[in-house]
């Protein structure tokens, strides 16, 4: 299997490929987890940066409200503009993230109903066991009994 490098993958969510890579990407992403675990990474490096970017936007704009109502009013629309698609492009790739875990979790799922069954299946097997223990010790001190008997003769 070919696997995306890092790089490739923070091309992706940048969204700086064409749309024929981007469906090769998805593809793979369905079936990689080492892949969705470097996309996942490179989310978090690129998304990150702009929400800080955002906030200080937001503070920027802030700071200025008393002074400047005029100016405000046309930063407050290019903020939202940029706050929009800042929106959208998140929801997509943690659209995508959120599937995935959802995949990944359904799996998990399954594998703890497996494991809960074995630990039943293990539980029963050690009351076996147990009883089988129980009865050497019975026996054992029944041997004990009988040689404290013979002693005592
Ligand atoms: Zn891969």
């Amino acid at each position: 299997m070919k696997h995306y490098s890092y790089e490739q993958w923070t091309k992706y969510v940048k969204n700086e490929l064409d749309g024929e890579d981007k469906i090769l990407y998805e593809d793979h992403l369905y079936t990689c987890d080492q892949c969705l675990e470097v996309y996942l990474t490179a989310i978090e490096a690129e998304e990150l940066p702009d929400i800080i970017d955002g906030t200080a936007f937001t503070d920027n704009i802030m700071a200025q409200l008393p002074n400047e109502n005029n100016k405000q009013d046309t930063k407050n629309e290019n903020f939202s503009r940029k706050a929009t698609a800042f929106y959208k492009k998140t929801i997509f790739h943690y659209g995508i993230a959120a599937a995935m875990t959802l995949i990944l979790m359904s799996t998990g799922f399954f594998q703890t109903l497996t494991q809960y069954a074995g630990d039943v299946e293990s539980k029963q097997f050690k009351e076996d066991k147990a009883s089988i223990t129980e009865g050497i010790m019975d026996k054992t001190f029944a041997w004990m009994d009988t040689k404290k008997e013979e002693d005592k003769k």
